[in-house]
């Protein structure tokens, strides 16, 4: 068996007194779609934000493609990392947000192109042309000059998914990336990350699309107040759950 892209064992957080993630335990597969559910409050956020290395973990261990979040390892000592070296692993790892904060003062295809340029130190020329490309990848090839406020929020957020993918992450976060949206605009977004997943990308996914985590999530992940109550094929947790918890959720959502 391969390393798996995220490997999470026990992981705990708590900010001052209140436990966020109490023991979390989580694989993700390389070439999966990971879909993480609850209610609000459950963590999910915090989760996320730490395996992109934004939150520190107070206990258990998080791995995102066998290394260690946080350390590298050196013989058999592990050294914390320094703050380069947590840009350089961040650049690995691509996150979209609920609201697409995308710069407004720069067209789409200079926001897509803007890392690559800046910390990839990739010419201009050939960033703007891969830049073209990704917009074109997400249905945006004939909005490459737009600026933020003259798109929707579906075509923003189709934007922020090109930005985050121009780094050439090998594993990409969503932390509900649908919820901010107008009803309209949501299907056009989730047919790209249904389409980034069929070119095989690694994907965890916070969402409270039930229909997209069903089609096309490999696992699904039930989370309540910081504890995971159940995993495993979302065509089984998201029809038939064995837990109430999981049930009294999905009759809310559905
Ligand atoms: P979810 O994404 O599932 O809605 P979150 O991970 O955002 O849940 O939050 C889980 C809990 O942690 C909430 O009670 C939230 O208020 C709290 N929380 C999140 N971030 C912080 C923070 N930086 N400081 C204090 N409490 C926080
Ligand atoms: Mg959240």
């Amino acid at each position: 068996m391969s390393t798996p892209m995220v490997r999470a064992e026990g992981v705990r957080k708590h900010f001052g007194k209140l436990e966020v993630l109490k023991g979390i335990d989580l694989t993700v597969e390389r070439g999966q779609v990971c879909c993480l559910l609850g209610p609000s409050g459950s963590g999910k956020s915090t989760f996320l934000r730490c395996i992109n290395h934004l939150e520190r973990i107070d206990g258990g261990r998080l791995a995102v493609d066998g290394q260690l979040v946080g350390y590298r390892r050196q013989g058999d000592k592990l050294h914390e990392l320094r703050e380069r070296e947590v840009a350089e692993r961040r650049r690995d790892i691509g996150m979209v947000f609920q609201r697409f904060n995308l710069f407004p003062h720069m067209t789409a295809v200079e926001n897509v192109m803007e890392a690559p340029v800046k910390v990839g130190s990739v010419p201009k020329a050939e960033a703007r042309e891969q830049a073209q490309e990704l917009l074109t990848r997400v249905g945006l090839g004939d909005r490459a000059h737009h600026y933020p406020a003259q798109l929707s929020g579906g075509q923003q957020q189709r934007v922020a998914i090109a930005r985050a993918l121009a780094m050439r992450p090998k594993l990409m976060l969503f932390d509900e990336p649908t919820s901010a949206l107008d009803p309209e605009l949501v299907g056009d977004v989730l047919d790209v990350m249904r389409q980034l997943a069929a070119d095989g990308m690694t994907m965890v996914v916070v969402t409270h699309e039930i229909g997209f985590a069903r089609e096309v999530g490999d696992t699904a992940v039930f989370m309540d107040e910081g504890v995971v109550v159940e995993a495993g094929d979302p065509r089984r947790v998201l029809v038939d759950p064995e837990q109430e918890r999981t049930r009294a959720f999905l009759s809310k959502v559905l």
